[in-house]
């Protein structure tokens, strides 16, 4: 979520023992870099500006080996795009801006509270949530 003291994402993968090749470097460093969740073109284009030669398919293959690894988020919202993140330090969730596309991150305590007590109501207990608010900008009445 926030950028501040973290740990690299390519720093990260070496810890888990990953291989990292000069492609890799560059499309972890260009992922730790976008805040925007991107999807695998999006991450491309950007990558490529830098490292020209690059093939999409590599970039696509090494989301999917990070994410096996559970180094990144994977998000599917209503747009259909697969989108990428670097795995947060601390659970968030998301509005989407529907009108603009944009994925703006936010974390409540509050409702991280509720769900437990909710879920606890029902005889759950909570593994994993995704939470996702469609939204557009609200008109100045
Ligand atoms: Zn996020």
């Amino acid at each position: 979520m926030t950028k501040a003291n973290h740990e690299s994402l390519l720093d990260i993968c070496r810890r888990h023992g990953l291989r990292i090749t000069g492609q890799r470097r560059v499309i972890l460093e260009v992922l730790d870099a976008s805040g925007d969740h991107p999807d695998v073109e999006e991450l491309h284009r950007r990558v490529a500006a830098i490292e020209p030669g690059i093939n999409i398919a590599t970039v696509y293959r090494t989301m999917n080996k990070l994410a096996e690894k559970g180094l990144i988020e994977r998000h599917m919202f209503e747009d259909g795009r697969l989108r990428y993140e670097p795995a947060p330090e601390q659970h968030h969730d998301h509005f989407i801006n529907l009108e603009t596309g944009e994925v703006v991150e936010f974390r409540s305590d509050e409702i991280e509270r509720l769900q437990e007590e909710i879920a606890r109501k029902h005889g759950f207990e909570i593994v994993s949530h995704k939470l996702e608010l469609y939204v557009r900008a609200r008109k100045p009445r």
